[in-house]
């Protein structure tokens, strides 16, 4: 079943307050209120001791007035303005593959925080341009640790993406989710060309990520078994069709396929909250018995689509991670699975039945 936005009664509000993620409309106002200068004020401007526009501007190209000029300085707080990222978009996407999207997350106490996206160049790891809530981002600190390699001229190679394949039924809305990931700017019902590279790059605890999303509509062939990071399996909470496709694609992994990765099992349109078939309390133990995480989120009201990316990562390197101390373990027996077997006999199984809603841990 497809649902639009005219479908969507509930939470209007939260969809106005999500609202905010669109970029705000600072160069925009400043743009306009440029041109509008002579209409408002049609006087002859008096002479003024006040900066005129610099001659030297950087990023001249991308034609946006107020950049900061070159100073032997640093910057006090706000300025100059930054360049906003959706004028950049058509020069570093399509025809300068130097330039990619880094979008910004921070873990607080009180859950994911966006930091906004800024666009940054391979060649030098320097930062173009940024935007998001005003918080400078030291993106020349930020270690390019999956897998980056400085090559023979000292340029950055691109790092080699971590794949996530995303399943589920037809319908359910796994293209509009992976469109959302891809930026900070609020996308739904924004056509989806699946010829599209679905790759996003993510800073998060001082570490860039570069995330391959691979949207599938048909079962995983056999030789691309194995071949992921993490398996995202998405149903619809108002259809129930969904859930159980959902769960055949989750048993078929772990017990047909033995794949020991990371999985998350996503119930999308919360906002369907009327027509809502599938409660959290039937999804939950689902996920706990495939040893998988549960997250619910909706596109169109923006509700847990970041937390999704963020644990998709958290999940991938939590992963490796624990691989790796095993490997350092020994083959033999592995020291986790070790102190596990141990946990369990001191306090049952039920301590160690991770809670499923927490992405951010194993
Ligand atoms: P896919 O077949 O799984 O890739 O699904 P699509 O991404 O093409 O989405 C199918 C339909 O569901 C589209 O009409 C979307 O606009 C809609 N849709 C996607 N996410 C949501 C959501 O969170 N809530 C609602 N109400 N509709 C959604
Ligand atoms: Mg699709």
């Amino acid at each position: 079943m497809h649902h639009n936005l005219q479908e969507v009664e509930e939470g209007k509000l939260m969809y106005f307050d999500k609202m905010k993620r669109v970029p705000s409309p600072l160069i925009g106002d400043h743009n306009c209120s440029v041109n509008n200068e002579k209409s408002i004020n049609p006087r002859p401007r008096a002479r003024s001791t006040s900066m005129k526009k610099t001659k030297n501007k950087t990023f001249e190209s991308y034609e946006i007035d107020g950049i900061r000029p070159r100073t032997s300085s640093l910057p006090t707080k706000n300025n100059y303005r930054r360049p906003l990222i959706k004028n950049l978009r058509t020069n570093y996407e399509d025809q300068d593959h130097d330039l990619y999207r880094l979008r910004t997350f921070e873990m607080t106490s009180k859950g994911i925080v966006n930091r906004g996206d800024s666009i940054k160049s391979r060649s030098t790891n320097s930062i173009v341009s940024s935007e998001g809530d005003g918080n400078t981002l030291s993106i020349g600190s930020s270690s390019c640790s999956q897998n980056s390699l400085a090559n023979s001229e000292g340029s950055l190679q691109r790092p080699k993406p971590y794949k996530i394949v995303i399943l589920g039924a037809l319908g359910v809305g796994k293209s509009t989710i992976v469109q959302q990931f891809l930026t900070s700017e609020y996308r739904f019902d924004i056509s989806i060309d699946s010829q599209q590279e679905k790759m996003v790059s993510v800073l998060l605890d001082a570490e860039e990520s570069t995330m391959e999303f691979i949207d599938l509509e048909s079962e995983l062939c056999d030789h691309e078994e194995g071949a992921f990071d993490c398996y995202v399996v998405v149903y619809s909470i108002d259809d129930r069709n969904t859930f159980d496709r959902g769960v055949d694609i989750l048993y078929n992994l772990r017990h047909e396929k033995h794949i020991n990765y990371a999985m998350i099992l996503v119930g999308n349109k919360s906002d369907l909250v009327r027509t809502r078939i599938i409660q959290p309390e039937e999804a939950k133990p689902v996920a706990v018995q495939y040893d998988c995480k549960f997250i619910e989120t909706s596109t169109v009201l923006n509700i847990n689509i970041d937390e999704l990316l963020v644990g998709i990562l958290k999940q991938i390197r939590l992963k490796h991670k624990q691989e790796g101390r095993e490997r350092l373990c020994g083959a033999e027996v592995g020291c986790i699975n070790k102190s596990k077997t141990l946990l369990t006999k001191i306090f049952g199984k039920n301590t160690l039945s991770k809670s499923c809603d927490n992405l951010y841990v194993l």
